[in-house]
């Protein structure tokens, strides 16, 4: 072909497939890619029978036992150690129940608080059924030698102890805070409390509602003390025979930068069983499609989201985890997918990985960071699928770090996608984390505001946005094509 009209035929193809936006030409097999298929997916792993796939419950491991079969299925090789499994042990909390929280009425009657809505059983509470009454004690903290110990003035024994949940949004001096709910909670025990009550900071734009959450620090298990963290409407009816009332309470605390610790002398009920086992197992799942070029083949791309969510309390309520992260791996395995049913060779080799346990600390990712299943060192890229079906629109995370992958991705948005916000950050984040700091450069896929309904109940497959969770998948797709087709060359990632 002559030349000039090599050149004529390549610019109009590319206007045509950017007015089109027709993208399956160029990355085969994009167009099945359809929210129907991730939607399936997410609806059964968002489904009651799974509780909310707490890493470790029996619940998660059908959810990675039904991701394996399907990575079979699909002929994948398998490349975890067990089969498809990767399996290493974490610590393990199953909120059994029975669980109950109520209020102490004047004439003795209780006014009880239901689970799920009032309250929440927090991830790494100990057992407990005990009556005892509330003092409140700001953030919790105890630093005498800086003037700021929130224990001074009270007496906490035998004592149920509320306290913020977050942390202050000030310091003392250049020191920040101790984000550890363990390690306060260590405080408490210590002082003699018998229990803890978190609530949210009520002055923060939008006062976090009872979540389900087993973020706790590290530390030793309390296994005889119940923590809960309540809903603020509640805490504020605990303290209404104090007069006193959080928000203000917050305030000058704040504003004092000093304690303002009380009795509240009301009375309150709390039970929470519990079941802790120290090194409990689980697994990442992951699978293997073998790049086809003699040479790139040795190199890697790994496309990961993690399975796992915070599971359920008492048997009564679960946190179905539709968006966080039933979408994320969903679109996992429909990439997979789409890859080997269009009949793709990819030059590289592509490793599908669902992780456990993010909701714990991003265990199952750094146990993978620590025990890679392919040399660190040629691996191209990885992407990382966290919260990609609710919201409006495309955000793809860690470009400062990664800016030449980054980039790769933003053309695409730019010519099909046309969803994607320009807001990026360094460092990983969440599971891509451990593998930025190994030096992988990664990208993060995540749709913008994301987090409506972040660890509530209310996470359901019918608050996605259909349109969007397709679209982000496809990007994820043609991002991957791009990446298996060696049309990038790994870069040295910026810190
Ligand atoms: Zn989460």
């Amino acid at each position: 072909m002559m030349k000039k009209y090599f050149i004529l035929i390549f610019i109009i193809s590319t206007l045509f497939a950017g007015f089109r936006g027709n993208p399956d030409d160029k990355y085969t097999g994009v167009d099945r890619i359809k929210s129907e298929n991730l939607l399936k997916t997410v609806t059964y792993l968002a489904s009651p029978e799974l509780q909310g796939r707490l890493g470790g419950s029996e619940g998660f491991y059908k959810a990675a036992d039904y991701m394996a079969n399907e990575f079979k299925a699909l002929g994948l090789k398998p490349i975890g150690g067990n089969g498809y499994f990767q399996e290493f042990s974490i610590e393990y909390n199953d909120i059994t129940g029975p669980c109950g929280f109520a209020k102490v009425n004047g004439d003795g009657s209780l006014k009880s608080y239901r689970l799920g809505n009032d309250y929440v059983c927090r991830g790494f509470t100990g057992s407990g059924k005990l009556s005892a009454d509330v003092v409140f004690a700001g953030y919790g903290f105890f630093y005498p030698d800086k003037n700021f110990d929130e224990y001074k003035d009270i007496d906490v024994n035998g004592k149920i102890v509320m306290m913020f949940k977050q942390t202050p949004g000030w310091k003392l001096g250049e020191e920040g805070w101790n984000q550890s709910l363990r390690y306060r909670a260590g405080i408490a025990y210590s002082k003699g409390a018998v229990g803890i009550i978190f609530v949210s900071k009520p002055n923060d734009a939008n006062p976090q509602k009872p979540i389900g959450s087993t973020m706790d620090g590290e530390g030793e298990q309390l296994e005889n003390f119940p923590m809960i963290h309540a809903d603020l409407p509640v805490a504020g009816e605990i303290l209404t025979k104090s007069g006193k009332e959080l928000k203000s309470l917050q305030t000058e605390i704040d504003n004092t930068k000093s304690p303002k610790s009380f009795a509240t002398n009301q009375n309150v009920k709390i039970e929470v069983t519990a079941k802790y086992d120290k090194a409990r197992k689980t697994m990442n799942t992951a699978g293997l499609l073998e790049g086809t070029d003699p040479v790139l083949k040795n190199e890697y791309l790994i496309i990961g989201a993690h399975l796992d969510h915070v599971g359920g309390q008492a048997g009564e309520i679960y946190f179905p985890g539709a968006n966080d992260n039933a979408s994320g791996s969903a679109s996992v395995l429909e990439m997979a997918r789409t890859f080997v049913n269009s009949g793709i060779k990819p030059k590289r080799s592509i490793i599908f990985i669902l992780f456990s346990n993010e909701e714990s600390g991003l265990n199952g990712a750094k146990y993978y960071a620590e025990h890679p299943l392919v040399p660190v060192e040629q691996t191209a890229a990885m992407f990382n699928n966290d919260c990609v079906g609710h919201g409006d629109s495309i955000q793809i995370g860690n470009g400062n770090s990664a800016p030449q992958l980054w980039q790769i991705t933003r053309s695409l948005d730019s010519m099909y996608t046309k969803s994607m916000i320009m807001r990026t950050w360094n460092g990983g984040g969440a599971d891509a984390e451990p593998f930025h700091k190994k030096g992988i450069p990664c990208l993060y896929f995540v749709t913008s505001f994301s987090y409506t309904h972040l660890h509530l109940m209310s996470d359901k497959p019918e608050t996605l946005n259909p349109d969007i969770f397709e679209k982000i998948c496809k990007l994820g797709y043609m991002s991957a094509y791009e990446v298996a087709m060696g049309n990038y060359k790994r870069e040295n990632v910026i810190k």
